[in-house]
Order: C-alpha cells, then sequence, then structure tokens
C-alpha cells in the first residue's frame, strides 16, 4: 500500500550539514503496524513527517496506492505527542471540527462523533473541555479525532511518550485494540524498546548519523502481549543490544566529557529508552 523510495532528507544547521535520513526504502502493506524505532535525533520524525506530507525530501519518492505523495491527504492522519486539540472545544466538539471542515453532513458527522467517542471510551466526557480532562484523556480524544476520518493510514509520534507509564499501558492496550478492530495501517515513531514490541507486527530499527534503516524485525507473538511474556523480552534484549552502539554515537555528540565515564553504567541499565530523556 505504502512505498518508500530512496528517501533522502538534509539540513544545515549552523554551518553543519546534518542528514537525518539517507536511503530509506521500506513497503508497508495493509494492516500492518510497524514501529519505527531508534534513539532520539536518528531522523524517526523526519521521516514520518515526509509519509505525511507536511515536509518533503530532498531526493527519493513516496506512493501511496501506487499514487505519488505530493503533500498531505485524508488518507495520512497524523497524531502528535502533543494533543493538538482546540481549548476553546469540548472534546465532541474537537472530533468534530476535522469533520465540518471535510464537508461530512450533520447525520454524518453524528454517528461517527459517538461511534469514535465510544470506541475510545470518552462519550461520558463529550462536552467536557481539554483542560478539565487528563493528559491520557486528551490522547484518546485525539486519537477519536484522528479515527473519525477513518483514513487509511495512522501517523503516530510518540503519542503516548509524555504519559505516566500506568496511562501509558493502558493507551497500548487501548490502541491495539482499535487496531485490531479497525484493520488500519498504522505507523508508530517510539524510541520505547518494550512499547516497540508491545504494539508492532514489524519494527524498524534506524540507526543515526545518517539515519537508515539498519534492520527489520518482524514480530510474530499474538495479542495482547505483556511485557513479562519471554518471548517480548528476548526480542526487546537483543534490540538493546544491536542499538547500544548508536544510543552511544549520539550520547557522546549530546553529552561533555564526563560522559565517557559514565557511559557504561548507563548503556547497561536494563533501560528501555533509547536516548529521548538523555
Ligand atoms: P527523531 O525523531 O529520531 O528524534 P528527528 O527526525 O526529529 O529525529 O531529527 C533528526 C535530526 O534532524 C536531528 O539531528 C534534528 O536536530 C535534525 N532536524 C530535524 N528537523 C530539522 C530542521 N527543520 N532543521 C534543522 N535540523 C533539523
Amino acid at each position: 500500500m505504502l512505498e518508500i523510495k530512496s528517501i533522502k532528507k538534509a539540513y544545515n544547521r549552523n554551518g553543519e550539514k546534518i542528514t537525518p535520513i539517507e536511503n530509506i526504502d521500506l513497503k508497508i502493506d495493509r494492516g500492518e503496524f510497524i514501529c519505527l524505532l531508534g534513539p532520539s535525533g536518528c531522523g524517526k520524525s523526519t521521516l514520518l513527517n515526509i509519509i505525511s506530507g507536511l515536509d518533503n525530501p530532498d531526493s527519493g519518492n513516496i506512493y501511496m496506492n501506487g499514487k505519488k505523495i505530493k503533500g498531505p491527504g485524508k488518507d495520512r492522519i497524523v497524531m502528535f505527542q502533543d494533543s493538538g486539540l482546540f481549548p476553546w472545544l469540548t472534546v465532541k466538539e474537537n472530533i468534530e471540527f476535522g469533520l465540518r471542515i471535510n464537508n461530512f453532513s450533520d447525520t454524518e458527522i453524528e454517528n461517527r462523533v459517538n461511534k469514535y467517542l465510544r470506541m475510545v471510551h470518552l462519550f461520558r466526557f463529550k462536552d467536557s473541555y481539554i483542560h478539565e480532562i487528563s493528559g491520557g484523556m486528551r490522547q484518546r480524544a485525539a486519537l477519536a479525532r484522528a479515527l473519525a476520518l477513518d483514513s487509511e493510514v495512522l501517523l503516530m509520534d510518540e503519542p503516548f511518550s509524555a504519559l505516566d507509564s500506568q496511562t501509558k499501558t493502558l493507551l497500548q492496550q487501548e490502541l491495539q485494540k482499535i487496531w485490531w478492530e479497525t484493520g488500519k495501517t498504522v505507523i508508530f515513531v517510539t524510541h520505547n524498546v518494550e512499547e516497540a514490541v508491545l504494539l508492532g507486527t514489524r519494527i524498524i530499527l534506524m540507526g543515526t548519523n545518517p539515519g537508515r534503516i539498519k534492520r527489520e524485525i518482524k514480530v510474530d507473538i499474538s495479542i495482547p502481549r505483556k511485557p513479562a511474556d519471554r518471548n517480548v523480552r528476548y526480542i526487546q534484549e537483543k534490540i538493546i543490544e544491536e542499538l547500544k552502539e548508536e544510543v552511544e554515537k549520539v550520547a557522546s555528540k549530546e553529552f561533555d566529557e564526563e560522559w565517557t565515564i559514565e557511559k557504561d553504567t548507563i548503556l547497561h541499565s536494563p533501560d528501555n529508552d533509547l536516548g529521548a530523556n538523555i
């Protein structure tokens, strides 16, 4: 369904050339749950923004159902870490908004709003304003807003990374269930190894400088998956081992010299995060 061909993107930062991504080739089938996993700065968001059409590659092309992507489209909806909901509208009005600007009829809007509010278990809070609901509820409202447009692909950029771990676990389970029920194609950016192994049907491991695909891992474990599951842990450990070098590369760029003294303790801790918090 989605074909990413030889994508490259470079930036100039203070005279230094940064190549967030280079030589990215990837084919994604309908219904896959793809996790783009890698340390901070390896170009995951850059790639997601190019797939969404919000950013252009320097070279290469992306095809959706055989057609070249030239900009944002209703077939690819993005959801970010920050819910991006309008604070002056209620939960229900936020979901309605996207449908209104896409010219859906009043009856269709009402049907979709009710359906997706129920799907994310927020129907009871439909008339609440955004400041009245928790961070987890905001992300569920943002998910309902994205789902209501019924796009073929859902692009998610670390949507749960700002949430506490219990809320994150609940939302991961909820998203997986919705993905399973709706058959949507999801492309999900994360720097958290456990999250990728719990959610993905395929994990795309990315390396840094330049950002590229290091390896693809098919996760053939039935869902719902548990963090303590032996197979989940096995894949997780393999990935952490494989990406250690990449995390070190990022850290040596972002840290002072003392980093070399402390890196052993950090790199050998059972941490699942690949650098967004370093
Ligand atoms: P990730 O999502 O993996 O953390 P990003 O795609 O956000 O990585 O960024 C990759 C690299 O590209 C980083 O070094 C970042 O600073 C740089 N970058 C991203 N966007 C821009 C931009 N608009 N201008 C300059 N550099 C950028």
